[in-house]
């Protein structure tokens, strides 16, 4: 008896030492992943700045229509792929988020008009009907 309670309490030791190592590295994780989320964001903010930068350029002709469609193709194409890349950190692709929306049970139809309401809405912000 005296060893199985030995035993349990060493296994509780173990359990209380390992418990918050475990946490710490499962919130080291999350927090890689956040902080790559932030990189992504300072690199979209950053293209929208050079964006701007570019049209202002070229409204001042120091850019030519060619190299102006050309950059802005370029940083289009690398915001497209930090969004994506965002959306795959959230845990969901675009397709995925429609389908749980429709799924909700949130989203209803107004019967006069057929315009997307909310569940909560008493009336449609479309064309005013009662909806309940
Ligand atoms: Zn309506």
């Amino acid at each position: 008896m005296v060893e199985i309670i030995g035993i349990v309490l060493t296994l509780l030791t173990i359990v209380f030492v390992a418990y918050p190592l475990l946490q710490k590295s499962q919130r080291k994780v999350s927090f890689a992943v956040n902080h790559q989320n932030e990189d992504l964001l300072a690199r979209k903010n950053e293209i929208y700045a050079a964006v701007r930068d570019i049209d202002f350029d070229y409204r001042m002709g120091k850019l030519s229509e060619e190299d102006y469609a050309s950059l802005r193709e370029q940083y289009k194409q690398e915001a497209v792929k930090i969004m994506h890349a965002l959306d795959r950190m959230a845990g969901h692709t675009p397709a995925e988020s429609k389908r749980s929306g429709a799924k909700d049970g949130n989203t209803r139809f107004c019967h006069a008009c057929g315009a997307q309401t909310q569940r909560e809405d008493e009336f449609c912000s479309a064309c005013g009907a009662r909806l309940k």
